[in-house]
């Protein structure tokens, strides 16, 4: 421990000084779990070169202060904004760059860190980053039949004979060769292929892909009904994808049509039953709620719809507009209004209670499962542990280290046939910034977080780091707090966003 306590402060000292060099520079970058928005926002980032990543980080506060009076974290950053998004993962905009669609998304203005008083915090603390060793790969296919009047995820038109797809599978498996020098996977157990629409592409396609990526226990395919044939779920699973999610979104023919979907209820009835069929026992629905014109009757409809297909995993997110899309713009110019904050709330607690009857269990707030059948993948995100995030747009985590690929499909396939990897930008969070994420994704599941094992990993229980803010939360009927478990109360899974600013 001695050696890599000596390493790691000669690391530091270096990264201090780099961190100097590169403080205050601007770039963008936001990412949701594995996959980026088309939608970029500034925040200020300090940079340290790939070189610096350690497995564990030194952070002394006594020192930081030293060096410019306070922590460095804490220097002249720009107060950020919050959001959260579907995907649990979270993006800052700089406090005065208030973006216009900032009323129709779910924001909250940041409030100080929660910080605990002068004293609390221990001079020294360790936080483990095991960032070589990933848990899980996120591969992003960024193609679509056409683009949906809500989503700002990255993707590009593309029609089911494409011939881009083929030279894209190659770049992505140069771009996985690299990585396999450098990480290692031998514990990786889920892999995840997002979109876009990844059932778009020819079966063959996927099965190439799969043929050279580590064996994982989940791997999960995103597919849309309109792109579903027998002949491709049957190759998926003979290629090894064991878990399916249905972009279902509603059932409601005249909500799929504005929404821009390709498909209807029918086919996603028809597209569940060829997965039965193919030998598909893992298959998950994704739900919107909140959608223009959309009433709690018919939201009452869409779920009982989707339970009657018996899904193992059903994902329900709210909608939520970036200025970006046809709808954001709709919205901004006061021609289009989801649904209402209470109504949505009412709708998603209709969910809670039906769901639970029919045996889907809330694990997280947006996500129901059969008992053994939660999505392994997004718990890799919500546990903050490391993900690889493979093709264009996508987004890693590994440690402290966040980074994400080159969005344009120009720019990712040059990188990666000239052998370099494809990274855009890359950000580098503090011990603070790591630990409100620990909190603020670890919240997001029903079971909580566990102070003892939290402090195992961070160095720092979170009552020791932030113990008046969980006290005011506590009072407020927000957080809730059982032997070592720290939980969100049911009032706390609807006002999530004011629990989760406490921690950034
Ligand atoms: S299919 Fe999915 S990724 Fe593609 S445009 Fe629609 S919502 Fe976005």
């Amino acid at each position: 421990m001695q050696t890599e306590r000596t390493a790691s402060q000669a690391m530091r000292k270096k990264a201090v000084r780099k961190k100097a060099n590169h403080a205050g520079k601007v770039i963008k970058v936001e990412s949701m779990g594995g996959k980026r928005r088309l939608h970029e926002t500034t925040v200020f980032i300090h940079k340290i070169p790939p070189s610096l990543s350690t497995n564990i980080l030194y952070y002394t506060m006594g020192k930081a202060k030293k060096q410019g009076g306070k922590p460095r974290s804490r220097q002249k950053k720009p107060s950020p904004e919050i959001y959260t998004s579907r995907y649990g993962d979270f993006f800052c905009r700089p406090r005065g760059k208030r973006s216009p669609a900032a009323k129709y998304a779910s924001i909250r203005r940041r409030k100080p860190p929660a910080i605990s008083q002068k004293g609390d915090v221990p001079k020294t603390m360790f936080i483990k980053q095991d960032a070589d060793h990933f848990a899980a790969i996120y591969i992003h296919i960024p193609f679509c039949l056409r683009k949906c009047n809500y989503c700002d995820f990255v993707s590009y038109p593309a029609t089911a004979d494409s011939p881009l797809f083929h030279p894209y599978i190659d770049s992505l498996l140069a771009e996985w060769r690299l990585w396999q020098r450098q990480g290692d996977f031998s514990r990786c157990h889920s892999i995840y292929i997002g979109g876009g629409t990844p059932s778009l592409l020819p079966a063959a396609e996927i099965s190439r892909l799969l043929q050279f990526l580590p064996p994982a226990a989940e791997i999960t395919l995103e597919a849309n009904p309109e792109t579903v044939t027998e002949e491709k779920l049957f190759r998926w699973r003979q290629g090894g994808i064991n878990r399916l999610s249905l972009g279902a979104q509603s059932f409601n023919r005249g909500l799929l049509q504005a929404m821009g979907r390709g498909h209807d209820g029918k086919q996603t009835q028809q597209a569940v039953a060829a997965a039965r069929q193919a030998g598909f026992d893992n298959l998950g629905l994704d739900l919107i709620y909140g959608l223009p014109g959309q009433t709690l009757a018919g939201w009452q409809a869409d779920l009982a719809q989707a339970l009657a297909l018996q899904p193992q995993h059903l994902s329900l997110y709210g909608l939520s507009l970036s200025p970006e899309t046809p709808w954001g713009r709709l919205a901004a110019q006061g021609r289009l209004a989801p649904a209402e904050e209470d109504q949505a709330a009412a709708m998603l607690a209709y969910a809670i209670d039906a769901l639970e009857k029919a045996g889907l269990k809330q694990y997280e707030i947006a996500n129901f499962a059969q008992p053994g059948r939660e999505s392994r993948h997004n718990q890799v995100y919500w546990r903050r542990e490391n993900y690889l995030g493979l093709g264009a747009a996508a987004c890693s985590c590994a440690g402290n280290r966040r980074f994400a690929n080159h969005q344009s499909l120009a720019d990712y396939w040059q990188a990666v046939k000239q052998g370099r990897l494809p990274l855009a930008e890359e950000e580098y969070l503090s011990p603070q910034q790591v630990l409100g994420e620990a909190m603020f994704l670890g919240l997001r599941l029903i079971q909580g977080i566990d102070q003892q094992a939290f402090a195992q990993r961070y160095g720092i229980r979170p009552d020791q780091y932030y113990g008046p803010a969980l006290e005011k939360l506590k009072k407020n009927g927000l957080l809730q707090e059982e032997g070592s478990w720290l939980r969100l109360t049911r009032r706390g899974l609807f006002l999530a966003n004011r629990v989760f600013v406490e921690f950034v």
